[in-house]
């Protein structure tokens, strides 16, 4: 069924605001997406009908707002299709996701002289942690370089994997070329080696549905903020496998089992890697939020976006010296581009003016800009709220950008 996208502006109060008096148009959604009234709405009930904290209390307000936050849990479990309700771990986002991933398997499983492959196209939290845990365990980072058009080739990673590998970092679109890459393939070759698979979902699980027992992947990180959820929040999915098997990330309340001065044993999973005091409100809005999507139809939000994304590259093609910046067969609604002569902040500070917001520079992705020799690319990204006319006013404001600079 095709979305009403009118309708569903409805439930998006943000939209209606005016940018110096002109209709906001919102084309940033690969930084954050902008919620739905009901998500909204979740947050003020919690704080203001069951606020309290969870787990370990015996009132009422505790029990309710626990079951509540064990519910959402159920709920990301069906939404990612997990084996498990306890492969579902909550965190701040996708980066804690990945820090608590590269950390924890890599204190058990990393050692000198072992080798980390991770993208060239990931962004900076799909490297960084990476780096971090290569230095500290004496490992060795290796580079899974892409293609031109923006895409990474399966045979070239064959070539990289070695009886030295011990985990393929990747994400499954990247937010600053929008490619879809092929994780499933992915992860059956890194098998065919022994060889674990984190995928970070941060730019897909709200364009594409995503089955990770399907995938197979050992480890998925999301976060909520980028599935028109709230920010603070995020999910890992671990194999059960590997997760009973790796140390807690963080230590403190919730994760133990059992304390004396001298010595801890740790709670079961997920509790394990949940240290503290959780944000069992975002994690009951993050739930809200996923039924929204789910109830929108995932099959029809990807097939609204691709024409979208369509109608976007055709359009800012026309445009003299625009030149898109990620040209993979498959993309998210996510478009890239630079204009001959002109600064790409320069570019996005004008469209500013004309209420359009675009996200210019690095993108938090500096090795992409290497790869490519360019300082940054404005980047446009779309969800399933925006429309063609949206499109048609970052056309004109374009056009009128380069008007004022010639
Ligand atoms: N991975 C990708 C592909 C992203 O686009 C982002 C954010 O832009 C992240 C990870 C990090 O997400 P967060 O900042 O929500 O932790």
């Amino acid at each position: 069924m095709a979305l009403i996208i009118d309708k569903i502006r409805e439930d998006f109060p943000i939209l209606k605001e005016t940018i110096y008096n002109k209709p906001l148009v919102y084309l940033d959604n690969a930084a954050t997406t902008q919620k739905p009234q009901v998500v909204l709405d979740k947050l003020i009930e919690v704080y203001t009908k069951y606020n309290a904290n969870i787990h370990r209390g015996v009132h009422y307000l505790s029990n309710k707002a626990t079951t509540e936050t064990e519910n959402a849990r159920l709920t990301v479990q069906k939404f990612i299709n997990a084996q498990h309700s306890h492969e579902v771990i909550f965190a701040r986002g996708a980066t804690e996701g990945i820090n608590l991933v590269a950390h924890s398997f890599g204190e058990k499983f990393i050692h000198a002289g072992d080798e980390i492959i991770v993208s060239e196209m990931e962004h900076h939290s799909n490297l960084v942690p990476w780096q971090m845990v290569a230095e500290k365990r004496g490992a060795r980072l290796v580079k899974w370089a892409f293609n031109q058009a923006g895409e990474l080739e399966l045979n070239e990673l064959e070539k990289l994997i070695s009886d030295k590998t011990r985990i393929i970092a990747v994400n499954q679109v990247s937010n600053s070329l929008g490619t879809i890459n092929p994780v499933k393939e992915i992860t059956a070759l890194a098998h065919r080696h022994q060889v674990a698979v984190l995928i970070d979902g941060a730019q897909a699980v709200q364009h594409l549905k995503v089955d990770v027992q399907e995938l197979d992947c050992d480890f998925y990180v999301f976060s909520g903020h980028k599935i028109y959820g709230p920010t603070g929040i995020g999910v890992v999915y671990g194999k059960e496998g590997w997760l009973n098997q790796m140390p807690p990330y963080q230590g403190g309340g919730e994760m133990i089992e059992s304390v004396s001065f001298e010595k801890t044993t740790y709670n079961q999973l997920p509790f394990k890697f949940e240290a503290g005091t959780p944000n069992y409100a975002d994690s009951i809005a993050l739930a809200t939020a996923i039924d929204y999507l789910t109830a929108l139809g995932l099959d029809d939000i990807a097939t609204y976006e691709k024409e979208l994304l369509d109608y976007a590259e055709a359009k800012l093609l026309t445009i003299p010296g625009l030149e898109i910046v990620g040209t993979a067969k498959k993309k998210t609604s996510v478009v890239s581009f630079n204009i001959k002569g002109l600064h790409a902040y320069d570019v996005g500070t004008l469209l500013d003016k004309m209420g359009i917001a675009v996200r210019t520079g690095t993108h938090c992705t500096e090795p992409v800009m290497i790869h490519y020799g360019i300082s940054g690319t404005v980047r446009a990204s779309f969800a399933f709220y925006n429309t063609r006319d949206e499109i048609d006013r970052l056309h004109q404001g374009l056009l009128k950008v380069i008007e004022l600079f010639a």
